[in-house]
């Protein structure tokens, strides 16, 4: 009991340091949270941090949301507790990662990660440039270990709409960087230099043409700025975040904007290697952005969508060059398209790092067209079975509404499917195929050819 009454007291002065003097802080007047938008998960976690004297806000995408009257994904918690006193505070709780450690809290399925406010990212003080991946290899010791005041924390962050800390104990927004005031504004703007801030991590750009893609806003001019000349830092960025930023980019329901700004702001070469070749031919153009229609539709429907088959639709056009030059080369159908589609995931892989729980259904995408042109015998019987019809065969109204197939190879299979077992065997197509060869595919010799 006076070891509880002692911890706290300690607790209290080890973290009653929090200066605050450049924040402005806003009452629920001025910012216009409404609090019933936040989950319970999250009130409670700030709420038993607060009980154990620590200060809990919510931070991040999740202010700028609830500000923006949009309901967040998810909800982050920014603290002065170490990770493992907040560990110490909920029962179900982990602590994650090794570079910067947090907490992760449990409440049934949801998760609200919490994390130590972090000290100054600011590089004078060892004159070294942070780079996450040169630090990383190199083993240095990380200053992104080190934790700091919530003013300091709030400088790491990337972009001032970003950087709103909110109470909801007292329902105050805190801001150090006119935060505030650019959501009003609808402004997006870096904090501190933009140029600076992009070469510390590349990643930024993306974001930031993402972020004002999927929200509306407007990039400051000085945030914009350097973005152009700073493309090719993106190069440098590990492949596994690029996959990562590639998937918010298009998987949340705004791909069309986010293509669109980022040719606008000339950054689709640093993400998929060849993109612009693909967007500069207008059959390509066409295709990927009937592809991310369709995506953002399926999102906007609730329906789900796949990375499979975003990527897939994404570097088809590559795939397709590739396919015919193995042709005209001699190669027979199926092995140059087996061909085709090991050259492009070659080269994609080097910069980005597709993983294999989605590479493989997207080459399964790929591998399974030809086998549409096949209207005859068992084949299209066979086809409708495969566990992958239904995202190989939505990949197909693809390319026949982008030009590249007939439409009525489309319609067939949407009736084909659709039809009775009579109907069926009456729309297909007069096998043409000599029985010797068929027999032989039969007994499991190779795939099936494509007769073309
Ligand atoms: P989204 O709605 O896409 O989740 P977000 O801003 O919440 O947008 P997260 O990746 O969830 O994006 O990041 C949470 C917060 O972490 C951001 O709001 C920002 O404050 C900070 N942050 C994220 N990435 C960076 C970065 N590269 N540099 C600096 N701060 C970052
Ligand atoms: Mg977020």
């Amino acid at each position: 009991m006076i070891r509880k009454l002692l911890q706290r007291v300690f607790k209290s002065k080890q973290h009653a340091t929090h200066s605050t003097p450049g924040a402005k802080k806003f009452n629920k007047r001025s910012h216009g949270i409404d609090k019933r938008k936040i989950s319970t998960a999250a009130l409670k976690t700030t709420e038993g941090l607060h009980k154990a004297r620590f200060d809990a806000f919510i931070v991040g995408g999740a202010v700028r949301d609830l500000m923006l009257g949009r309901t967040p994904k998810d909800f982050d918690i920014a603290t002065n507790a170490t990770p493992e006193q907040v560990r110490q505070v909920f029962r179900r709780s982990r602590i994650i990662g090794r570079r910067f450690r947090l907490v992760h809290v449990l409440f049934g399925n949801e998760t609200i990660e919490v994390s130590t406010y972090r000290g100054s990212h600011l590089a004078e003080e060892n004159g070294v440039q942070h780079d996450d991946a040169q630090v990383a290899d190199s083993g240095r010791i990380l200053r992104d270990n080190v934790f700091g005041t919530q003013e300091q924390d709030a400088e790491r962050r990337d972009f001032a709409i970003n950087a709103l800390y909110y109470d909801p104990a007292t329902e105050e927004v805190w801001d150090y960087h006119n935060g505030v005031a650019d959501v009003k504004s609808k402004t997006l703007r870096i904090i501190g230099d933009a140029e600076t801030r992009y070469r510390e991590d590349p990643v930024r750009m993306l974001r930031a043409v993402r972020l004002s893609a999927k929200l509306g806003l407007k990039i400051d001019r000085a945030t914009e700025a350097p973005i152009a000349k700073l493309a090719d830092l993106l190069q440098d960025v590990p492949p596994s975040r690029l996959f990562e930023e590639m998937l918010k980019l298009f998987l949340s329901g705004h791909a069309m904007e986010s293509a669109a700004a980022l040719r606008e702001h000339g950054l689709h070469h640093g993400v998929l290697p060849m993109l612009d070749v693909v967007l500069e031919q207008p059959m390509g153009e066409r295709f990927v952005n009937l592809a991310l229609q369709n995506t953002d539709d399926r999102i906007a429907q609730d329906k789900p969508v796949s990375p499979a088959f975003l990527f897939a639709s994404l570097l088809w056009h590559e795939v397709l060059a590739a396919w015919q030059k193995y042709q005209a080369a001699g190669e027979r159908p199926l092995p140059a398209l087996n061909q085709a589609m090991y050259d492009v995931s070659d080269i994609q892989a080097e910069k980005l790092a597709i993983p294999k729980r989605f590479s493989i259904p997207m080459r399964e995408i790929w591998m399974m067209q030809p086998r549409f042109e096949q209207r005859a015998g068992q084949r299209p019987y066979r086809l409708l079975e495969n566990e992958r019809y239904r995202a190989a065969y939505d990949f197909l109204l693809l390319r026949c509404e982008s030009g590249e197939m007939p439409m009525e190879l489309g319609e067939w299979w949407t009736d084909f499917a659709d039809a009775t077992m009579d109907k069926r065997k009456a729309m297909l197509q007069p096998d043409t195929e000599p029985r010797k060869r068929r027999r032989k595919r039969r007994s499991g010799a190779g795939a099936a050819p494509a007769e073309t």
